[in-house]
């Protein structure tokens, strides 16, 4: 079929047409190389390739009518922004983070040069004119977690008005309160955008939307304990990001088809690998997309990657909002508690986070840990420590590796994966 031509959309949006080309032949490619060589997928996966296939077309279509409806987009890089005040009045939640370096040099001329790749990746988009979720959204939401982020937001508002979210560094009562107030504050902001007022009842579905999607997304997580695994860590940390781009209620359907699909094979012992596989749990800074190198090694090496300790991956899936809230203040505090769960390096102390980890590694029958920082995240790379004691105690072998979003060290990280590999399988 002959692929539409978006290119009057794209220039409508203000993207840079010939480095937005680059970009898209770039994307193409990778996923070519990365994901459609995989053997024996689930037949589920066709959805999730169609939807990155038009990641820049059809959703952005989609974004630009329902704007034309009056709804707003809301675009943000973090999972601490609660979606469902956003879903609550009709508005589409997208997530501004990106994985690619195209766009670097541009980040570069504003930011020091040892700056995490996420932030660079997200800034070099805005600049290059690369990103059309950037450009559709009529508020983009930052956050105070990391000292970088937060100062790139300041730099970033030049270029496009960003409304900044205070979290807690800690999760004292007096950080709930803060936290709560700053719930109230994005309420009020998100209600004075959109012209509508958040109430009990539609926040309520605005809670279910969200918990739909985290509930698809439990399902497809706990079906990754199987043995053999059922679907390639490459697979599901698609699933894992583009649940941060889709149409919520048309992507939880799909999901579910797709779990439907994998009980199935659990059921009839059909899977992505051989006996014996090393089984490996990645853990540390978010991969947004297209951002698939650690998993893409480690199952190019014989490995299959068996949760994502991280907010692409079960970090930001793992809790719900509870339900059983009726006025909009019992909505608000069960937010506010779910949120507060969220165990970001960001947060100090971190304790629940380590011990998370030795669940997961219960849990998912791992042999392995890989610990990926993005080079110069200081909390993830700082707390790499904690979360490496930990797991030297109980004997669990333990990978730390550090890269951005660069392709020169594949080499390197490919030998270093291998040796680990090697010393897991026992
Ligand atoms: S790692 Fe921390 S800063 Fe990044 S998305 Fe998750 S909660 Fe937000
Ligand atoms: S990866 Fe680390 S440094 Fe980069 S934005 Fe996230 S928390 Fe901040």
């Amino acid at each position: 079929m002959e692929k539409k031509d978006y290119r009057p959309m794209w220039k409508e949006l203000g993207l840079n047409l010939e480095v937005h080309d680059q970009l898209l032949t770039v994307l193409g490619n990778a996923y070519k190389d990365i994901y459609m060589s995989q053997e024996n997928r689930p037949k589920g996966m066709q959805y999730l390739d169609f939807v990155i296939s038009e990641a820049h077309g059809l959703r952005i279509e989609e974004l630009m009518e329902t704007k034309k409806k009056g709804n707003k987009v809301i675009g943000t890089f973090c999972v601490y922004v609660p979606e469902e005040l956003i879903l609550a009045v009709g508005g589409t939640c997208v997530s501004l983070c990106a994985g690619a370096e195209i766009g670097i040099d541009e980040a570069e001329k504003v930011l020091p040069r040892n700056t995490c790749a996420l932030i660079k990746s997200f800034m070099g988009f805005k600049l290059a004119g690369l990103c059309p979720y950037i450009q559709a959204s009529d508020l983009v939401v930052g956050e105070t977690t990391c000292d970088g982020k937060k100062k790139a937001y300041e730099i970033l508002n030049d270029y496009k008005e960003t409304y900044v979210m205070e979290i807690p560094q800690m999760k004292t009562e007096r950080d709930r309160t803060l936290w709560r107030g700053e719930i109230i504050q994005f309420k009020e902001k998100v209600e004075q955008l959109t012209g509508r007022k958040i109430t009990a009842e539609n926040l309520k579905e605005g809670i279910k939307i969200a918990n739909d999607k985290r509930r698809a997304l439990q399902r497809l997580s706990a079906l990754r304990k199987a043995i053999p695994s059922v679907i390639s860590g490459l697979d599901a940390l698609l699933v894992n990001q583009i649940a941060f781009y889709d149409d919520p209620l048309r992507f939880t359907k799909a999901i579910n088809d797709l779990c439907d699909e994998l009980e199935e094979r659990v059921q009839k012992g059909i899977g992505v690998t051989k006996n014996g596989t090393p089984r490996i749990l990645v853990s540390g800074s978010p991969m947004a997309v297209p951002n698939w190198k650690i998993p893409w090694i480690i199952e190019t090496s014989g490995a299959v990657v068996v949760a994502e300790e991280s907010c692409v991956g079960e970090r930001s899936t793992r809790d719900l909002v509870d339900e059983k809230g009726k006025t909009l203040d019992e909505m608000i505090d069960a937010i506010t508690d779910r949120y507060m769960k969220i165990d970001c390096a960001c947060f100090t102390p971190n304790e629940e986070r380590p011990a998370h980890i030795l669940d997961l590694v219960e849990d998912f029958k791992v042999n392995g840990v890989i610990h990926y920082s993005i080079q110069f995240c200081t909390p993830y790379t700082v707390e790499a420590y904690k979360v490496e004691k930990t797991l030297q105690q109980k004997g669990i072998p333990v990978l730390k590796i550090e890269t951005d979003y660069g392709m020169e060290d594949i080499g390197q990280l490919k030998t270093r994966i291998e040796a680990f590999l090697e010393m897991v399988k026992g």
